[in-house]
């Protein structure tokens, strides 16, 4: 820290983002992406789009949200697109939360929220999952603040049901319910078909992990019009070119091949169940994920042990050295082979 840091961030513990090896050879199911490339036709685009970098984008990202909107069942005036749905969740807390009304969020999810509340100096109130990883769901109907839930949660992978979210969104008419679907693609219920009937429901969403997107950096909210104006304000606020133009090319090629999309989630769900049933004939206990991740335990193995000896053996998993979670690690699924090297790799550390 250099001492003309300001005073105001000297607590501020910043978000630590997984491994991104420099080996290409490594098996990275540590950051929970997609192991394919983006759908065909995607890379032409942004070839193209490059000839145009001299200008700046468009800041409301019109093209683009009208495709997605269609998609969605939405209006354009329901969407704004973020530079990663971090973008997103970041401007949701700056948006919605203040001294009077604090981040409510699960004390076992998506490492970021603290960071968000803390960076931009609102309260926020962890509530303690179960001991076995659902939601509380009374605490959070009476919670008076800004709900931050992640569906399904990271890094547990369990899922709400579409009747438990309506029950927070009915439970808090004066507060905003932020429900993010990083990975709802994988087997939940999405909230948006919920967007026209509660005005405090905000929906994120992104490109990076059934869309095969990660590295471009595109996510969006969605949720009724004022909401949808209110992060424009902060948009505009912050960064107004938020989403570059080889982003907004790139997001339209890919919604132009959903089917593939979907297809490759397919896939990845396949072996996940794949994965998962290997895994419990050696032993491990299972979260009952419904996203790109399986949440493991072995009675045998510490979390930070199966990590670094995987890690020996040339694969990358996360393990949070977080209080209640130490003995679970996060394997994210990959393709066929990849869950292959895993399976063999955990047979030769339990033999050793
Ligand atoms: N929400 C959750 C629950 C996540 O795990 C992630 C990925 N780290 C994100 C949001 C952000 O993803 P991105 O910024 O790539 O859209």
């Amino acid at each position: 820290m250099s001492r003309f840091f300001s005073d105001r961030h000297r607590e501020l513990k910043a978000y630590t983002p997984g491994e991104q090896p420099k080996l290409s050879r490594l098996i990275k199911l540590n950051t929970n992406e997609s192991p394919f490339p983006p759908a065909e036709g995607v890379a032409e685009r942004v070839r193209e789009e490059a000839a145009r970098l001299n200008l700046y984008s468009d800041p409301e990202s019109s093209a683009l949200r009208e495709i997605l909107a269609r998609k969605l069942g939405l209006a354009p005036e329901n969407l704004i697109m973020t530079n990663g749905s971090d973008e997103a969740l970041n401007f949701a807390f700056m948006a919605f939360c203040d001294e009077g009304c604090p981040a409510v969020f699960p004390d076992i999810t998506y490492g970021f929220y603290p960071v968000f509340a803390r960076i931009n100096r609102v309260p926020f109130r962890e509530i303690p999952l179960r001991e076995d990883w659902t939601v509380p769901l009374p605490e959070f109907r009476s919670c008076g603040g800004t709900v931050f839930l992640a569906n399904p949660n990271a890094p547990t992978g369990l899922a709400l049901g579409l009747e438990e979210v309506e029950e927070i969104l009915r439970a808090h008419p004066d507060h905003v319910v932020v429900v993010d679907e990083a990975y709802v693609d994988f087997g939940a219920e999405s909230a948006v078909s919920l967007i026209d009937r509660y005005e405090n429901l905000l929906v994120v969403q992104t490109f990076s992990k059934s869309r095969s997107l990660a590295g471009l950096r595109l996510g969006f909210a969605a949720g009724n019009g004022e909401l949808i104006r209110d992060l424009r304000t902060m948009q505009y606020s912050t960064n107004p070119y938020n989403v570059d133009r080889l982003a907004q090319a790139a997001g339209i090629a890919c919604l132009e091949r959903e089917e593939e999309n979907l297809r490759r989630v397919g896939v990845i769900r396949e072996n996940r169940e794949w994965t998962r049933g290997k895994l419990r004939d050696r032993g491990f206990e299972i979260t009952d994920s419904r996203a790109n991740f399986l949440f493991v335990r072995h009675p045998a193995l510490r979390g930070s042990a199966l990590r670094d000896q995987l890690r020996q053996r040339g694969i990358l998993i996360r393990w949070f050295d977080q209080e209640r979670i130490r003995d679970w690690s996060r394997i994210s699924i990959g393709t066929r082979e990849q869950m292959e090297a895993l399976i063999e790799a955990v047979d030769g550390i339990l033999k050793a």
